[in-house]
């Protein structure tokens, strides 16, 4: 693919904006225009659909989206030197993209979607990706106010996402995400394909949220994944003293070996052990 769109090449954008990388706003550009198609297909067929994208920067992937045919991309970008740039993507497709300068953190973005299902692609910055993902998976009412994710990051980080129990990676990361959404790594992008390169590999992820997840209150399941891994090398008798709560009925209660470790219990595991922690805090007999 040579062009996708009648815009000048990126490489050009940055030059006539005075886009250089800046390291503190995690800017790591993509200019391969069948990379950022890849990544924008990777969310499902776009015709018409709605998308939330992060740092759109000088707006490859933006470009991608919106030549792929999504309806309506609003795009949430902190650094003000981009703005003009996207302006001018804005332009070449009237009414479709909406750019919004801020901090995508603190930007909520629900009430621009008069209710429309829409989905989040981006390539994040990297300094808050993880910081956003879990405010995403913390969304509250569930299901959320997105149909899917397909995010950029370091592999790293992209691993402790799908891990599985027993693996070196799992951990609190791995226990929200598959809680409330599935999550699999769609492919891994070389640092060559960014400018600049980043030292690592990164990986696109696409998450889907559960409609349905086990109920618990994200803030129990949090405080018991916090203890358990805050220390996962040791025993859960040990790890979860730290809740409060009498450790042996916690265990016993849920049916859990007071000799496992963090790193052995399920999903579904913690979810009990958050269910039954809750109802000893409040004096009651655990959960059926
Ligand atoms: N999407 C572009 C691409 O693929 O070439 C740029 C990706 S670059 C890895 C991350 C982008 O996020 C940068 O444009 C950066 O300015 C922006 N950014 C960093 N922190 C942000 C924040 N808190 N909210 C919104 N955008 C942010």
């Amino acid at each position: 693919m040579s062009a996708i769109d009648d815009l000048p090449p990126l490489r050009d954008v940055i030059r006539t904006h005075g886009l250089s990388a800046q390291k503190s706003l995690g800017q790591n550009f993509l200019l391969d225009l069948n990379l950022t198609a890849r990544i924008a297909r990777g969310s499902g067929p776009l015709e018409g659909a709605t998308v939330v994208e992060v740092g759109p920067g000088p707006g490859g992937l933006t470009r991608a989206l919106l030549a792929l045919g999504a309806g309506r991309v609003i795009a949430i970008e902190r650094d003000h030197r981009c703005i003009a740039a996207l302006g001018e993507i804005a332009a070449a497709y009237p009414g479709r993209l909406e750019v919004i300068e801020g901090d995508a953190l603190k930007v909520d973005v629900r009430p621009l979607l008069s209710g429309a299902e829409a989905r989040v692609v981006a390539n994040l910055p990297y300094n808050v990706g993880t910081q956003l993902l879990v405010g995403w998976l913390s969304t509250d009412p569930w299901p959320p106010w997105f149909a899917s994710l397909t995010l950029m990051f370091q592999r790293e980080v992209a691993e402790r996402i799908v891990a599985v129990p027993g693996s070196k990676a799992y951990g609190r990361l791995a226990v929200l995400t598959g809680w409330r959404a599935q999550a699999r790594i769609l492919f891994d992008v070389a640092p060559s394909a960014f400018v600049p390169p980043p030292k690592v590999t990164s990986s696109v992820v696409h998450v889907v949220p559960r409609a349905d997840p086990a109920p618990c209150a994200l803030r129990d399941l949090e405080r018991v994944t916090e203890a358990a891994f805050g220390q996962r090398r040791k025993m859960l008798r040990q790890s979860l003293k730290s809740l409060g709560v009498d450790t042996a009925a916690l265990l016993a209660q849920t049916g859990v070996e007071e000799t496992a470790r963090a790193e052995e219990i399920d999903v579904a595991g913690f979810v009990a052990l958050a269910n039954t922690y809750a109802a000893l805090r409040r004096g009651a007999s655990a959960p059926a």
